[in-house]
């Protein structure tokens, strides 16, 4: 047998191993991180390994790798398996493409495009809507970023940045803003943190205050990122009271749909995007609510001049045949770049518009049970809201940090904390879309049975309170 076929056989035993793994163990074995390099022979060596010992080793990593795919796993903004989408995502290591020129990559070119063009007309964007698929939500929060610089100041692309230029997003929005201004010679100094209502949605009144306030002191409003779904407790900021702002300040409208833009495929929710055509620029992550594998995040432009104008380049050595509508590498920040439409093309091509749909649909369906069963049980303190994936809890007043480590160390179950206000609280995500209702009920099963056999977690709030 080649390599690559025996590898390949090599590979469906291991996943083999991995989903016989993720059946008996949902929660991966833990490895203490100060234990690691005792625990599995990570180390590199001069002399190679032969296939047994290989092997051996590949499964050791991979019992204790945690699993992000099964029924107890809620850490974070992503979980579960789309099985056509990884099926896709498989094909696009095998075929080894690089997204720049249509000279090496054919058709894959055309299926980008297809799903940018799909989700710029879900948006409401028009004909001259483009966009690309960067390295992650961070990163098409980056690009956003920069055209809108370039847009208020297409100068600096050559001379640097010469004008006072201030940025505005919620006090609930992801941390890359921060990040971003200064990787974008803003300043964070320069970022301006808007105040959010009590359901954590920014405050379209606090926004042009400050903006009036920054253009009397000699500033230049530039950009506003609104957040469709914020991280810790799903809120959608109001993308059509932030427009009529950013319409009448000449202000660059950005949506941060990292977490929940994928909103736009339910017909049921997208109304939580109410105004979002009037936006310069979106970007969703399909690694989260759509359930492909990591990393898939689009960011879509009204213009896609201004796409073009931030991040073309002329090339002689890459760009030798096809026009520029061929040629991704155009518009796009790296250079070499990963295949990461095909899987998102796979699960869509499979499941059609409607599948996605559903997916979408479901996981709303999994909060409300979720939120039932928490403002139902006097044992529970609810902190989140209607139309959010985020479940936010407390349960018999247990320090929440206290319980979410323990439920990891034990390997119970993996769930995450987070805060809003002067509240920390547990943030159960409904992201799995191929978690049953009952495997929700199940959670709280799990933690309520930890810890009625775990006593002393309870001491853990009231030495804090006391
Ligand atoms: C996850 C997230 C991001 C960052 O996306 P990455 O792909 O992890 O870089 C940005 N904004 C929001 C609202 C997010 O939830």
């Amino acid at each position: 047998m080649s390599d690559i076929n025996s590898d390949l056989s090599l590979f469906n035993e291991l996943v083999e191993v991995l989903l016989k793994e993720e059946e008996k163990h949902p929660v991966a074995d833990r490895i203490e991180s100060d234990k690691l390099y005792d625990s599995i022979d990570l180390s590199l060596n001069e002399t190679g390994m032969v296939d047994d010992a290989f092997k051996a080793v590949l499964q050791d990593v991979i019992v204790s790798t945690p699993k992000t795919a099964t029924n107890l796993f809620f850490n974070q903004l992503f979980g579960g398996r789309q099985s056509k989408a990884v099926l896709g995502d498989l094909l696009a290591v095998m075929l080894n493409n690089s997204m720049y020129t249509y000279k090496v990559a054919g058709p894959q070119v055309g299926i980008e495009q297809e799903i940018i063009r799909q989700s710029c007309d879900l948006i409401g964007y028009g004909s001259e809507s483009n966009g690309t698929f960067p390295t992650g939500g961070s990163m098409s929060n980056y690009m956003a970023l920069v055209m809108a610089r370039d847009a208020k100041d297409p100068d600096c692309r050559n001379t640097g940045m010469s004008k006072p230029l201030v940025v505005y997003t919620s006090k609930e929005s992801h941390y890359s803003n921060a990040k971003n201004a200064s990787f974008a010679g803003i300043g964070r100094n320069n970022l301006r943190y808007i105040p959010a209502d009590s359901v954590g949605r920014m405050i379209p009144a606090e926004l042009e205050k400050q903006i009036i306030k920054d253009i009397n002191d000699g500033f230049i409003p530039t950009y506003v990122n609104a957040t469709a779904g914020t991280t810790v407790l799903g809120a959608f900021d109001p993308v059509d009271k932030i427009a009529d702002i950013t319409e009448k300040y000449n202000v660059w409208l950005h949506v941060d749909g990292a977490y929940s833009g994928s909103v736009i495929f339910s017909d049921k929710y997208k109304h939580l995007l109410k105004g979002m055509e009037r936006s310069d620029s979106f970007s969703y992550n399909a690694h989260k609510m759509l359930g492909t594998p990591m990393t898939c995040s689009l960011i879509l432009v009204k213009d896609k001049k201004q796409l073009h104008d931030s991040f073309s380049n002329e090339a002689d050595y890459l760009y030798q045949t096809d026009g520029d509508d061929f040629n991704l590498g155009k518009t796009s920040f790296q250079c070499g770049r990963r295949n990461d439409a095909l899987k998102f093309w796979t699960l869509w091509k499979s499941v059609g518009s409607n599948g996605l749909k559903q997916i979408i649909d479901q996981q709303f369906d999994l909060a409300d049970v979720a939120r039932d069963y928490v403002s139902n049980n006097p044992d529970y303190t609810l902190y989140s809201y209607d139309e959010s994936i985020s479940i936010c809890f407390n349960y018999k007043n247990i320090d929440p940090i206290a319980l979410c480590t323990a439920l990891y160390e034990h390997q119970e179950t993996v769930v995450g904390f987070g805060s809003f206000n002067a509240d920390t609280f547990i943030r159960l995500v409904t992201i799995n879309a191929t978690n049953s209702k009952q495997d929700i009920l199940n959670f709280f099963k799990v933690m309520e049975d930890f810890v009625a056999k775990t006593p002393n977690l309870t001491k853990v709030k009231e030495e804090i309170n006391g």
